[in-house]
């Protein structure tokens, strides 16, 4: 059995078995697909230290940091099932899709999230060619352009007000007919001189040239009337869901989905920790998610000290 076994290799799984490894202790990472969300990105400009890389060459450090040390690496398995120990100081299982099982003393859950997809034609075609889910993230490549957000609730405005800083016009597109978030964000929005709000829209394409994004196409759903605007940008806000699905019933959610985590990344399964965009840990960033991994990572070998 392993005394730290991780589930996931984003940037927190990799923390995390890089810190458990460190303390001389049997450690190994399964993971769906190595590198994680990283490796859907282009450029990554906050990670502090990197001025610039892309997601490939960050998921391949990530690896190769992983696997300079004594850790095993068991990629391409999908974790279906966890089995809590059944005894104080028991061995914790995981199951696998493959059929296959592993044991450990602790565990640390770092399966990230997926932002949810609006499934309009363009999504897919102009994803990180116009097409953005992070205003952290991708915001500045936006300098001087008109983008639109779709979503109204708290992370669409909030999304919105921060573009606004940033290019030059955003235009935020909400299916309902009023917006969702809280009244104080909203009311921010409508100060701002640079925005529109488009409410009762339903967003049926996102057009292009070809090779990048060139504008939006929507249902004014009161007049049934189909419109388009013109701009560069569309940041898709409607929500960012937790690989959770399989744990539901074993470790304690949030409302929505997130693994809720104390201090030291600890769940409320004894043995299991859990780090990274899987969990209640606000803001979800790179940076913070290998913080994050390396915290639950001592937090575990804390746990291993007193067990
Ligand atoms: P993830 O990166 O989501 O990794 C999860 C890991 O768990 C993966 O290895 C996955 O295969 C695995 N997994 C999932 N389910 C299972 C399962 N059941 N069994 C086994 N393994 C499983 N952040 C920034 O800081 N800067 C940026 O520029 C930036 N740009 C981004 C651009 C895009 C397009 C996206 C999608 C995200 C971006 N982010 C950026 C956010 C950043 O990628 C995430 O915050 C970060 O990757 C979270 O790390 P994580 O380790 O918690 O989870």
């Amino acid at each position: 059995p392993y005394d730290v076994l991780v589930v996931g290799g984003g940037p927190a799984g990799a923390a995390a078995a890089v810190y458990a490894a460190r303390k001389g202790i049997r450690t190994g990472v399964a993971a769906e697909r190595f590198g994680g969300q990283v490796n859907d990105t282009l450029a990554i400009e906050n990670y502090i230290s990197v001025l610039e890389t892309d997601g490939p060459k960050f998921a391949m450090s990530l690896e190769q940091h992983v696997k300079a040390y004594d850790v095993d690496v068991i990629n391409l398995q999908r974790a279906e099932k966890l089995i809590p120990a059944a005894q104080p100081g028991g061995l914790i299982e995981l199951q696998f899709a493959s059929g296959g099982s592993l044991k450990s003393k602790t565990v640390i859950i770092s399966t990230g999230a997926r932002w949810r997809n609006v499934n309009v034609p363009g999504e897919q075609e102009y994803k990180n060619k116009g097409v953005a889910y992070c205003p952290h993230c991708d915001g500045p490549l936006f300098k001087g352009k008109r983008v639109s957000v779709i979503g109204g609730g708290n992370s669409g405005v909030e999304a919105a007000i921060d573009l606004a800083g940033v290019v030059e016009h955003v235009t935020l597109f909400e299916f309902a007919d009023k917006l969702r978030a809280d009244a104080v964000l909203v009311k921010k929005l409508q100060s701002l001189p640079n925005v529109a709000i488009h409410t009762n829209a339903q967003t049926t394409e996102i057009t292009g040239d070809g090779q990048k994004v060139n504008g939006l196409t929507y249902t004014d759903r009161a007049t049934g009337e189909s419109k388009h605007v013109a701009l560069e940008g569309v940041f898709v806000q409607i929500g960012l869901v937790p690989n959770t699905e399989w744990l539901k019933g074993t470790v304690e959610l949030s409302r929505f989905g997130e693994i809720v985590v104390d201090a030291k990344g600890a769940t409320s399964v004894p043995g299991v920790f859990a780090a990274g965009d899987v969990t209640t840990v606000p803001f979800k960033q790179i940076i913070i998610a290998a913080g994050d991994g390396a915290k639950a990572a001592l937090g575990a070998f804390d746990h291993l000290m007193r067990s």
